[in-house]
């Protein structure tokens, strides 16, 4: 059985932290470097649902998408949500390793795994200085109908669904994709000269200026559900290295829906 300190060496080769941006919060939260690891759990939120997950499986590491404390804490105390995710880990000897902005702009990162869910052709980064997002071709073209029913299909359910600007008619050939929010990438979608764009936490602003610009196509998913497929693509890399090294993992992804949105009334369609 490797030690924590093993398995977090192989994540931060497939991660390597000094690409995380500046404001971010990666590495290991919680958990001892000589501890031996026989499970591993994948998830997008370190919430209590998912440590609670962890407890219930026998895991000794979580690895999460977001980080639990981003902008530093002087307490750990249990009377805190977070605190009692930290109590939770360490009473059972949980360890916990995030990987957020460095999983991004990896290769293969976030938007790869949300390319490849949705069985896009990868051909190139969005942002080709921090590699992040990714722009793709369709195998053959469909409507923006089409595209964003693929997207509600292949993306795990959520309560959000998919909704989508634009006219639904149009057709799509080339599309840019980025997990997690995607508004601040309205540039480079622009430059790119892609039909849509898929991504999550789209804003009425950026969102209806975009539409009235140009003919983008645009299709917006839960935050969690875009950002989810990395978790399977990390757990199948995790679960190769430990292969290569005769580690036995046993390498889980939780299904645990944490998009907070939990519930959505359709008010009909406007005239
Ligand atoms: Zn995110």
């Amino acid at each position: 059985m490797p030690r924590l300190s093993e398995v977090i060496a192989a994540l931060d080769a497939l991660w390597p932290p000094e690409r995380a941006e500046q404001w971010d919060a990666v590495g290991t939260v919680c958990g001892d470097p000589d501890a031996e690891i026989d499970r591993v759990l994948f998830a997008v939120d370190p919430v209590q649902e998912i440590a609670d997950e962890a407890i219930t499986l026998g895991a000794q590491l979580i690895v999460a998408h977001h980080p639990l404390y981003l902008r530093g804490t002087t307490t750990v105390a249990a009377s805190h949500f977070k605190g009692r995710v930290v109590h939770s880990l360490i009473k059972h000897d949980i360890a916990l390793h995030v990987a957020h902005t460095n999983a991004d702009t990896a290769d293969p990162g976030v938007s790869d795994a949300l390319a490849g869910a949705l069985d896009l052709r990868v051909t190139g980064p969005l942002v080709a200085e921090n590699n992040l997002g990714r722009i793709c071709e369709l195998d053959h073209p469909e409507t923006l109908s089409e595209f964003a029913a693929r997207a509600a299909k292949r993306l795990p359910t959520t309560s959000q669904g998919i909704r989508v600007a634009g006219d639904p008619t149009m057709i799509v050939r080339r599309v840019a994709v980025a997990g997690g929010s995607g508004d601040g990438l309205f540039d480079a979608v622009r430059a790119a000269g892609v039909d849509a764009f898929l991504t999550a936490d789209l804003r009425h602003h950026p969102a209806s200026e975009a539409v009235q610009h140009t003919p983008l196509g645009l299709v917006d998913a839960a935050h969690w559900a875009t950002e989810w497929p990395w978790c399977e693509q990390a757990a199948s890399q995790l679960d190769e290295i430990s292969d290569r090294n005769g580690w036995g993992l046993r390498v889980h992804v939780s299904k645990t829906v944490t998009d907070p949105w939990s519930s959505h009334h359709n008010s009909g369609a406007p005239n």
